[in-house]
């Protein structure tokens, strides 16, 4: 979802704006429900951006054993680059909007555990035979 940055554009270096969005989906990702995220946007230069995004979730997702759904909460808090021209680690600013829904989506998946046990000891997929 895009955010104007608009305000922060015209004001001086160091400023900062909050913004709250609600995000109910994202590409890969199984929401248990939509989520509300906190970001705060620093205006370091002129045409460079630092957004510190916060935010609670529940991802759907699968016993690595024995496939049972279950629901993972995760947490997200950190810090990303939003620049006019951005090299490799950095997110560009369309116009004077930025969008947040791909660092995010990356932040979940990279905190999202792979190996997520429905209990510890789970013995896998029980055959019938
Ligand atoms: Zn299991």
């Amino acid at each position: 979802m895009p955010i104007s940055i608009l305000g922060l554009n015209r004001s001086h270096d160091g400023a900062q704006e909050h913004y709250e969005v609600e995000i109910s989906s994202l590409d890969d990702i199984d929401l248990l429900k939509p989520f509300k995220v906190q970001i705060t946007v620093t205006k370091l230069r002129h045409d460079i951006y630092d957004v510190h995004i916060t935010g609670d979730m529940v991802v759907k997702l699968d016993c690595h054993r024995c496939l049972k759904p279950l629901d993972s909460p995760i947490h997200i808090d950190f810090h990303t680059v939003f620049a006019d021209e951005p090299d490799e680690e950095e997110w560009p600013i369309a116009k004077n909007d930025i969008d947040i829904d791909e660092p995010v989506r990356q932040e979940i998946l990279f905190l999202t555990p792979t190996q997520l046990l429905c209990q510890l000891d789970c013995s896998g997929i029980q055959s019938k035979n």
